[in-house]
């Protein structure tokens, strides 16, 4: 009979209890499917006097390196999450030969090349499927499934809080903090909620999705990013006057001269798209490729169970690698796609400002649009009772980035806009 193949969990946190659970309560079904029987021989934590339900005392230790430098491992799972000490921890691992499975996106949106290349050298696997949409499998279809086709643009809702607040939003009309307020109570927002609010976690997720769909490396720092905080109730109720409902997106797309533009932020999209109905915790990403056409990922995005089920995943997968003495998966040569400013993206955009009520400022108003080539799709005027001004409401055509800062700036610096304008892209309408 062959030997079990030695697993080590970094971390025993929401994800990484619900793994050991399924290691410890599954180990024949698993071997079954592996061929080979996993033993998990550490569990990586901070504290040891914590209550860890059906996970051996003995097998717990603080010091990770240690565990992750035996030299005789199969499999570390990484769960502890963060850039470092996780980054480090999972170099050793892979220095000392073994296969990486991680659910960690905050450092594989900032050192997927350095790990990927390194265990490519080592011959060993790295396989992240939990990082980006929880339960989700994007990361493989993306790699593996897709890698024969051309994709050109993926776009999702990745990140449940920020779904999860906008939806209360639209169904309570509550603002922004109400929504914040009552997410935390609920458990579905941390107490310090930066990462998911202001759109750091989703770009994260963007920037890898970006670097598979496109076969390039593309760190969190060039995905533009653009979080909810500053997300009106008027917004809300504006988009749903148009059919709409305000979703956080984000977007990896190709533009016509091979460049990419990656980025994350709030979007009017139109009830008709698949992804207008996508809500609460839940995540989708929905993918447009030469070939394939249209296709669409929805389940739960987080949570320690479904989590855990794409970190098994990866564990069957490498560890099956493992058994045959191979490595799975090889990164595509990256092409180093230029990743374009945000300046050059297009969207249609849904423009909102206050005017002085006289004739022909609409048509000045438009007139500003036009000097910019910019085509007005939508436009609506309401009177403001015994204030002297009236809303405009336009939407636009398809447009650049660029030319949209100019319309604001030039519309903002006139003598009949009340600043401030407030814009918001438009999807699918
Ligand atoms: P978590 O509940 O905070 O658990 C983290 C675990 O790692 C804890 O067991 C903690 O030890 C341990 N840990 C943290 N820093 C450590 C350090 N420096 N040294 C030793 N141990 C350390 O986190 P989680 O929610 O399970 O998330 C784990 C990873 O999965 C993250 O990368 C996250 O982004 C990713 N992920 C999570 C979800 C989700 O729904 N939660 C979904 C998708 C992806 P103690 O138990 O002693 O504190």
């Amino acid at each position: 009979m062959s030997k079990p193949l030695k697993v080590a969990l970094l971390g025993a946190g929401v994800v990484g209890s619900q793994v050991a659970r399924i290691i410890l309560e599954q180990g024949d079904t698993l071997e079954s499917r592996i061929g080979r029987r996993l033993e998990l021989v550490g569990v990586g934590v901070k504290r040891l006097d914590t209550e860890r339900p059906g996970i051996d005392p003995a097998l717990l230790t603080t010091d990770l390196e240690a565990l992750v430098s035996r030299g005789d491992l199969d499999v570390v799972i990484e769960l502890i999450g963060g850039v470092e000490p996780a980054g480090a921890l999972v170099l050793k691992a892979i220095e000392h030969g073994a296969s990486v499975v991680s659910a960690n996106k905050a450092l594989l949106a900032d050192e997927l090349g350095v790990l990927s290349r390194a265990a490519q050298e080592k011959g060993v696997d790295l396989y992240y499927e939990a990082a980006v949409a929880g339960a989700i499998p994007i990361i493989r279809p993306l790699r593996e499934s897709l890698v024969g086709d051309d994709i050109i643009k993926v776009m999702g809702i990745v990140n449940g809080t920020t779904n999860f607040i906008l939806d209360k939003m639209v169904t309570n009309g509550v603002g922004f903090d109400e929504a914040l307020a009552e997410a935390q109570a609920l458990g579905f927002a941390e107490a310090d909620p930066t990462a998911d609010v202001e759109g750091h976690d989703a770009a994260a997720k963007a920037a890898i999705l970006a670097g598979l769909a496109f076969h390039t490396e593309v760190r969190r720092e060039e995905v533009y990013c653009e979080g909810i905080t500053g997300v009106t109730a008027d917004d809300i109720a504006a988009a749903k006057r148009l059919g709409c409902t305000v979703k956080l997106l984000a977007t990896a797309s190709l533009t016509d001269d091979d460049s990419i533009i990656v980025k994350v932020h709030p979007a009017m999209v139109a009830d008709k798209h698949p992804l207008a109905s996508v809500s609460g915790a839940y995540n989708a990403i929905f993918v447009n490729s030469r070939e394939a056409g249209e296709l669409m990922f929805l389940g739960q995005g987080a949570g320690g169970s479904p989590t855990a089920s794409a970190v098994m995943g990866d564990v069957v997968t490498v560890a099956r690698n493992r058994h045959r003495g191979t490595a799975g998966y090889v990164g595509s040569p990256y092409t180093r796609r230029p990743v374009a400013p945000i300046a050059e993206a297009t969207a249609q955009f849904h423009v909102t400002f206050d005017v002085v009520d006289r004739p022909g400022i609409l048509a000045r108003s438009a007139a500003i649009f036009g000097t910019h080539d910019v085509s007005l799709r939508v436009v609506q005027q309401t009177t403001q009772p015994g204030t002297g001004t009236a809303r405009l409401e336009v939407m636009t055509h398809a447009t650049t980035e660029a030319s949209m800062a100019a319309i604001v700036a030039e519309l903002e610096g006139s003598e009949f806009v009340g600043a401030p304008v407030r814009l918001m892209r438009v999807e699918g309408f």
